[in-house]
């Protein structure tokens, strides 16, 4: 049965913005993901968003699944957020002196996730998980650093290898300008493969800093890793006396007010933290134990510093975030919610008879085009991501803004109401048909 035939919209003025950018900026965009290099087309130019929806410059209104890659979980423009960033601004936008705020924010912070003995503000989550690995690695005096493939930390040296989001997307696995120096001492593994695991414990254990890890993936599509996986890990490097660092910059907040820690019930030596904790301001953290934490400068000897670090506008936006998340645990909301787009995005690809899994934890999911559940990055790469384009622009032309990689997971706010979720299954039922027929939408 033939569906009606789609009509594109128009976004012409965002063609334009983007060959502006393109004569400025490096190709563009100020952050490689945002180039639509893996479905084609240019970019939407965004002139602006409230609520669960975003505006581009041709005055088209998406339904928006990326939500910043997950800060704005709150929504766009939240009034509380908005007032305590005017608010603060009122007062000065930046001293480089201490302010009681960044004490109250920790104080919030520490709530939500217990692990955080001390904490230390930076400005992105770049810069907390090149710090976690420096402190691991001055704590410890040993340089290796155990990562997973397809796990992405931010675009720190060191970090900078097998890396998924942008860098999986756009097939530069390991980046031109990274010396061999720099990475040598990263050490790649698969995820959920604690034999390999151990294995390199029991051959290198005494050279081992510490192990970063994604502890839900949200970087090479959503990828969900096993209970024996991350409690063998916990094990490990309890008995090495490595330093178990969980990059929750995406996770923290998000899967559950506590992060994937709290969700496994491991806690690890030291968190990362970003997106959501900054309210969509720049702000990153890194906290833990305080046998770990206390050896930063000046308690300790590890260098580490920042002219913005706990700047008052991000941490007013940061506060008044988790003190709404706090307030409202809108958690098991979530999650319900989140249950009812992944059944209904599933469902539309089995009656639309396209090969898929769909992946999910509370309000983060992405839907592989792959006949296999992934675990790991070699099962993410073999997914149709040619595929994944149609899909994208069939979306985007009905107005729901997804992620424009298959290697990106989708989020979405407090306010997608569930009438807005169900308009969201019924477009992909219709983009999965079109796609069926082989009708298609992108450039
Ligand atoms: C986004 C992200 C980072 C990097 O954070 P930036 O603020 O972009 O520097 C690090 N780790 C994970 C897991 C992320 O998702």
């Amino acid at each position: 049965m033939a569906s009606a035939q789609p009509t594109k919209r128009c976004l012409e003025k965002s063609r334009v913005a983007f060959e502006r950018a393109k004569s400025k900026i490096p190709g563009g965009v100020n952050s490689p993901a945002r180039a639509f290099g893996a479905v084609g087309g240019h970019p939407l130019f965004i002139a602006s968003a409230k609520g669960p929806y975003l505006y581009d410059l041709d005055g088209n209104r998406y339904l928006d699944y990326i939500v910043s890659w997950g800060p704005m979980i709150l929504g766009h423009a939240h009034p509380r957020v908005l007032e305590a960033i005017a608010r603060a601004a009122q007062l000065g936008t930046s001293y480089g002196a201490p302010t009681e705020r960044e004490s109250e924010l920790v104080e919030w912070m520490q709530r939500a996730m217990p692990s955080l003995e001390r904490v230390r503000l930076v400005s992105s989550g770049t810069e907390a998980t090149m710090s976690a690995i420096r402190l691991a690695r001055g704590a410890t005096g040993r340089a290796g650093i155990i990562k997973f493939a397809g796990n992405y930390h931010g675009h720190a040296d060191a970090l900078l290898v097998s890396a998924g989001s942008s860098a999986a997307t756009l097939g530069v696995p390991d980046s031109p300008g990274v010396t061999e120096g720099a990475s040598r001492d990263t050490i790649v593994l698969e995820y959920n493969d604690l034999g390999q695991l151990e294995r390199t414990f029991a051959e290198r254990g005494k050279q081992i800093a510490g192990v970063i890890l994604e502890p839900v993936v949200g970087n090479m599509g959503l990828v969900v890793p096993t209970k024996e996986f991350l409690a063998g890990l916990r094990e490990l490097c309890t008995r090495y006396g490595a330093a178990l660092i969980f990059d929750e910059v995406m996770t923290g907040f998000r899967v559950a007010l506590g992060g994937a820690q709290s969700l496994w019930g491991i806690e690890p030596d030291i968190t990362t933290l970003g997106k959501i904790v900054g309210g969509g301001l720049p702000l990153g953290a890194y906290g833990g134990k305080a046998a770990w934490m206390d050896q930063v400068l000046p308690a300790g000897k590890v260098f580490q510093a920042g002219t913005l670090s706990g700047n008052p506008l991000a941490t007013a936006a940061g506060l008044e975030t988790i003190r709404i998340l706090i307030e409202e645990s809108p958690y098991e909301m979530l999650e319900s919610r989140g249950r009812r787009l992944g059944e209904g995005l599933s469902q539309a690809a089995t009656q639309a008879g396209i090969a898929h899994q769909l992946q999910r934890v509370g309000s983060m999911m992405t839907l592989f085009f792959n006949d296999y559940p992934v675990t790991n990055w070699t099962q993410a790469d073999r997914s149709d991501r040619s595929r994944y384009a149609d899909f994208f622009w069939g979306m985007i032309h009905q107005g729901h803004y997804f992620p424009c990689s298959q290697f990106e997971a989708l989020f979405f706010s407090i306010q997608h109401e569930p009438e807005m979720i169900e308009e969201t299954i019924e477009a992909a039922g219709r983009t999965l048909q079109w796609m069926a027929e082989g009708i298609r939408l992108r450039p």
